[in-house]
């Protein structure tokens, strides 16, 4: 069985004034480049999973959304020589109810059955606490906030426990 970090997209690995669904405007946070790169090296996949609700609202479209992934690729890919695995999302609305929406482990579990991880052994990163709670949800090993410490900080600590 695979080892995986799951990652939330938005204030987690890009920089998001809201609604981000322009390519042109795909920033990394500082030290996500070197911290992923970090994961991916110990053979850890990555994983992104997502809330997206401005489709839902018809603020943007799945295909600016999925633009969106491919520009944090192509930037991944040509400054650290790696790239998101993966990518999971939930294009609903709140007020939708729906299943995948996090905190629910939807998501994961969804994303564990496809590449056939191990949760038990996977972790879960994000910048909100709906984030870390669907890693809880999930049964992930540890989540983590980069509210209180940088992705780099995060993936050394993560090396530390696998
Ligand atoms: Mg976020
Ligand atoms: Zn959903």
């Amino acid at each position: 069985m695979k080892r995986a970090v799951f990652l939330d997209r938005d204030n987690t690995l890009i920089k998001d004034d809201g609604y981000i669904h322009e390519p042109e405007k795909v920033k990394l946070l500082p030290t996500v480049g070197e911290g992923l790169k970090l994961l991916k090296s110990a053979g850890l996949l990555l994983i992104v999973v997502s809330n997206q609700s401005g489709i839902g609202r018809g603020y943007f479209s799945e295909k600016e959304f999925h633009a969106v992934n491919r520009k944090l690729n192509r930037i991944l890919k040509s400054d650290f020589e790696i790239e998101i695995d993966d990518f999971f999302f939930c294009p609903h609305r709140p007020d939708e109810k729906c299943i995948c929406r996090k905190p629910s482990p939807f998501l994961i579990l969804k994303a564990a059955k496809k590449w056939k991880i191990d949760i038990k052994e996977s972790f879960m990163i994000g910048d909100k606490e709906i984030d870390v709670n669907a890693g809880k949800n999930a049964g992930c090993k540890n989540s983590f906030s980069v509210k209180e410490k940088t992705l780099m900080k995060i993936a050394q600590e993560i090396l530390k426990k696998t």
